[in-house]
Formats: C-alpha cells, structure tokens, sequence
C-alpha cells in the first residue's frame, strides 16, 4: 500500500495563526479535507463529549471552528456523538436523553456550536445501519450510528489520548466504537462471541460472594447488569446466566473489584482488533473518499474521554494532525508521543516509562501488561483501511488575517473611537488628567522577591539576589 500523507503542526503557539484552533483549520485544507465537501452535503463531526465530570475531553471551540469553516464551504453540519453500551451502572451517557445533557454541561450545545449536536444513534442505541464486512479481521459485519451512515461527509475530530481498553484513543476508536450504535458497540465489544466475549472467556468465582447478610452492598451485583444475568438464588448463592453476555462492560467495574469476576485480557485485545473493523464499516456506509480526520494530540490523558476523571497528560501536548487515513494519522501520533518524554507525575513515571523511546501508552493507559498499543493501528493496515507507513507533512501556519475575530474585521479606531467618545472609559477630567487615585512611585522590586515557608510558621527571605544582573561577557 501507498505511504499515506499525516499534515502536522506542533502544539507550540505564541500568535493568532499558531492557536491550536487556526491549526486546526489549517491541517484540516492543507489534507484536502475542505474538497470533500460540497454545498448542500450534510457533515457529521464526529466527536467525543466526554464522560460526566471528565475534563480532559475537546473543548468545544474545535468544533464550532470545523463547523463555521464546513459552513464557509456552503456544508450543513452537525456534531455528533453515540451512546454508550452502558460500560457502568452510573454511567451519564448511556441513552440520548443522557448524553445530551451530560454533553450539554461539557459545553456542547447548539448555541456553543454554531449548528446542531445530535445523538447519532437515536434514543436508545439501536438507530444504525448493517454494513457487510467481508474483508473484516475479526468482524464480519457493523452497525453504523444512522445519522453518521446518513451523512453526505464524516469529520472525525478526535481528541487522541490513551484508553483502558483500546489502550490508544484516536480516529480509529473514535469511529470503530464511537460511530457504532449501541448495538454496533456490543459486536465490537465481542458480546455473545464462542472465545472472546466476556461470557466465554471470564472466570466467575460465585465463592467470593458471602452471602446477603455479609455483602452489604449486594444488591449492586444484581442491580449492574442492564440484561438482568445476575441472581441471588434462595440458597443466597450468586448465579450468572453467562450464556447470555453481551459484554457490555456494565459489571466490570462491580464484580472485577470484589474478586467475583476476572475480566480475561483476551477480550480486550479481540477488542483491540476488531475496532480497525468497525472503522472500516464506518468509511463504506459514510463512503471511502468521504472521511476525514484529525487528531488533537492535547492534553494526552492515560485514560478515555469515557472515564468519569481525567488523569495528568502523560506525555505534552504533541501536536494537530489531519489525513485522510485513520491508520496513519494514529501511528504518527503513537510515533509522537514514543519520541516524546514523559510528564514528571503521570502514569507514565509511575509506570517508568517517561523517557523518550519508550511505549507510553502500553505501560500507563492499558490495563493488561501484554496489551498492544499498535493492535488496531496493524488490523487496519492488514484490512485495508490505510497504512501504518506514511510520511509526516510540516504544515506552516496561515496568514493570521484569516483567523481572527470575524463579525467585525475593522481595528480599533473604526470599531471603538466614536463609542469611547460617548461612553469613554477613561476619566481624563479627573486627577490632573492622570484618570485615577494612586501612588505616584513605590518599591516595584520590594514586590519582586521570594519567600521561602519555614517549619517555624513564619516566612523567611530567600537570600539569592533577584533579578542579579547579566554578566556583561
Ligand atoms: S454480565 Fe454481561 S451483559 Fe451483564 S453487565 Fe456484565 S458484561 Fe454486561
């Protein structure tokens, strides 16, 4: 297969058109995307809205920008996420009416956006479009998110970062699982599957289970599970009706913990595999030539957008990147963040593998040792969905005029002169015409030096001189 071009820019910015939002628009025409979309085509922005009470998800400004420049372009567009298959019992996201508030208390609205934010998936989950996937590793068919299967053009902006069980969380989970209905996100997660759904491959210790009267809290085990396979018989032993699992992940966070359940790794690598699938599904209902990505490589969390926290960065911001091919763009931001070092006090310390060379995310985003972090990235290359070799493109910024505050381009003379004339906000009639009461000199520098806390309760000086002068050689 042909090297895939990835347009990159850095995260460093010091100037209107070096902001990550001018970047952003900047990668996204220098990879052609704004050729894909015609006037009249309906484009979903396929975004993460984040879990309730998580931070570290795309603040919604990326959004708005894509979808004002998909405007410019004569596009109607929408942004668009899915609901979830429920993943844990308390989950905020699980159902329209559930994501659309959580996503409107993370910022995402119509009025934030500038267009609509839709539910691709309607209000349970089970809104979605069968794609066949003869070619598919693992799958052999997706379910499509309908609204995004509807769309004329499919932008996936995707925050990328780690994840627990993708171990990365770039476009190829951001449409192999967050493009797929709720339905869709059940085959993806090998529900029901003979080997690697939970059903088959878990071991259960009902033992661990004490009983009623020694379980306080044991109405959560029964009250986890959405498809109701968990039971306290009349002998008060724990049964689990494992035939029936769907894996929808909503028992992990109950019964891993209490030693009932031992959640089997290979599960989440089957996973792991099958997301390149269930992009691929996405590309042919949306259409091959019809896709675009970018990653906003920022604020690299070592867990998802779906977690209810947001962990410290593991690794700085590394930079924007856009393509037309999901596998590229996520190995060139894998590439990034191996090349890049660690933050001091994130999970990529902890786990010791803060230096540069070393493979962050499968030490501090995974959840197994063994896990890959190139799993989905070497499935969509062995499909056909793109190339894992491709050739990083430095784009340089664009004229600034073209990023700033467009409802009225004027400077300030035009825009303020008459208004301040009116309603001036400078008191020129008081004080001498100096505008305000204040001290005509004080000790700037007494201001300036540092103190240092003593065990004593008091503040000590800092003995360093501050600011000492330059030698002059
Ligand atoms: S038993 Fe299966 S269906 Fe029930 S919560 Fe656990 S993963 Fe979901």
């Amino acid at each position: 297969m042909a090297r895939s071009k990835v347009y990159y820019m850095d995260a460093h910015s010091e100037s209107t058109e070096t902001s990550l939002v001018a970047k952003m628009l900047t990668v996204f025409d220098a990879a052609e995307l704004d050729k894909m979309i015609k006037p009249n085509d309906m484009v979903a922005i396929k975004i993460h809205c984040g879990e309730w009470n998580n931070t570290a998800y795309l603040r919604p400004v990326y959004a708005r920008a894509l979808a004002d420049r998909v405007k410019e372009l004569g596009g109607r567009p929408f942004v668009c996420d899915t609901t979830t298959s429920t993943y844990s019992p308390w989950g905020s996201r699980s159902s329209e009416l559930d994501i659309l508030l959580t996503a409107e208390r993370n910022g995402y609205t119509s009025a934030t956006l500038g267009c609509p934010f839709i539910c691709a998936d309607g209000f349970i989950g089970t809104s979605d479009f069968r794609v066949d996937l003869p070619e598919g590793y693992l799958l052999k068919e997706a379910y499509v998110a309908q609204a995004i299967a509807a769309a004329d053009v499919l932008i996936a902006l995707t925050h990328f970062k780690g994840h627990a069980m993708g171990v990365i969380g770039g476009a190829l989970k951001n449409l192999g699982i967050g493009a797929q209905s709720k339905r869709g996100k059940l085959n993806v997660h090998m529900g029901g599957h003979p080997n690697y759904g939970l059903g088959a491959a878990a071991n259960f210790h009902p033992e661990a289970f004490k009983g009623k009267a020694e379980t306080p809290d044991w109405e959560i085990l029964e009250d986890c599970c959405p498809f109701k396979l968990y039971h306290i018989n009349e002998n008060d032993e724990l049964e689990w009706e494992r035939e029936k699992c769907t894996t929808c992940l909503g028992c992990f966070g109950v019964m891993g913990p209490r030693g009932i359940l031992d959640i089997p790794p290979i599960n989440f690598d089957a996973v792991d595999v099958a997301i390149a699938d269930a992009c691929l599904g996405v590309e042919k209902a949306v259409g091959r030539d019809k896709v675009g990505y970018i990653n906003m490589a920022i604020d690299v969390s070592p867990r998802c957008d779906c977690a209810n926290h947001a962990d410290v960065p593991i690794v700085p911001h590394l930079g924007v990147f856009a393509s037309t091919d999901a596998v590229a763009i996520d190995m060139a931001c894998v590439d990034k963040a191996k090349e890049s070092v660690g933050i001091l006090g994130s999970a990529a310390e902890l786990m010791e593998a803060h230096h540069a060379g070393d493979r962050k995310f499968e030490a501090a985003a995974a959840t197994f040792h063994g896990q890959s972090e190139v799993a989905s990235i070497n499935t969509g290359h062995e499909i056909g969905l793109g190339s894992r070799d491709y050739s990083l493109v430095d784009v340089e910024p664009a004229d600034g005029a073209k990023y700033r505050f467009p409802y009225d381009r004027r400077a300030s003379r035009q825009r303020f002169a008459d208004r301040f004339d009116k309603f001036t906000p400078f008191p020129y009639d008081r004080h001498d015409g100096k505008g305000f009461a204040r001290n005509d000199e004080v000790d700037l520098e007494a201001m300036k030096r540092h103190y240092e806390h003593s065990t004593n309760g008091y503040h000590a000086e800092v003995e360093e001189e501050i600011l000492a002068p330059a030698d002059d050689d």
